[in-house]
């Protein structure tokens, strides 16, 4: 919330590149984020001037445009996903082929065998033709379906281990986000995770869990991470190096 109420969005123009600056009240110094090829995104505080901002980045020029240039390759290794039957789908870490098939049940539902995702529509539905918005809302029940019912096993079990408690959990598909702890103790989680394998997931949850005790990024709250996730920073490249594999379901 208070994200929403100080901050204000605008656009910069760097050489080719639009810029896109986000300014809070009582962010000190100033940032550049770099997560796709298409902008340049910078945390700055509500003082600094357009043309600092611009001097910042010809400073960094070269570390931007080396940046920019890892992402697209990244991007044009992300595999496209047509949502037709036969096609390798991420589930759990591992791809799966796809398969279509009827069911006499009025929802639709996964099943997985071995390396492949049986995706089951009503019957009706199926006969009618499936088209690949059909097939992509399909996975995404599964992906959600899943995600819950690992959660409802994990969930208590590491609340009680690191000694907090959520007061809810959501299951959502955030564009550019895979967890989010707010003041109400409320976590969202992506559930596009059920592409991803276990331990990223696990750490996604600890990480959240941990913001309620420590709502920062500290090193207090990062040793708490370490502690109950030894291998955090697997899943932190695991995350940077696929996540974007991920992205066909947004
Ligand atoms: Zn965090």
């Amino acid at each position: 919330m208070l994200d929403r109420l100080f901050s204000q969005q605008e656009e910069l123009q760097f050489e080719n590149w639009t810029v896109k600056v986000r300014r809070r009240a009582f962010r000190r110094k100033l940032s550049i984020y770099l997560k796709d090829s298409q902008f340049i995104y910078v945390n700055a505080n509500r003082t600094l001037s357009s043309k600092q901002i611009l001097i910042f980045l010809e400073q960094k020029r070269t570390w931007i445009i080396k940046g920019l240039k890892n992402l697209e390759i990244i991007e044009s290794q992300i595999p496209q996903v047509n949502f037709v039957e036969g096609e390798l789908i991420p589930v759990n870490g591992s791809p799966c082929s796809l398969k279509l098939a009827p069911t006499v049940l009025r929802k639709s539902f996964g099943s997985l065998i071995e390396n492949q995702l049986a995706l089951h529509f009503p019957i009706k539905k199926y006969q009618a033709g499936l088209c690949p918005r059909d097939i992509k809302e399909g996975l995404q029940i599964y992906y959600r379906t899943q995600h819950e019912r690992e959660l409802q096993t994990k969930a208590r079990a590491w609340e009680a281990k690191i000694g907090v408690r959520a007061a809810q959990f959501k299951l959502r598909n955030q564009k550019s986000r895979w967890g989010s702890c707010n003041r109400r103790r409320v976590i969202s989680l992506n559930y596009r995770l059920w592409g991803a394998p276990e331990f990223v997931r696990d750490y996604i949850l600890i990480h959240e869990l941990c913001h309620i005790q420590h709502m920062n990024h500290s090193p207090k709250f990062w040793d708490l991470v370490e502690s109950h996730c030894p291998n955090y920073q697997a899943a932190e490249q695991w995350l940077n190096d696929h996540g974007r594999s991920l992205d066909f379901l947004i």
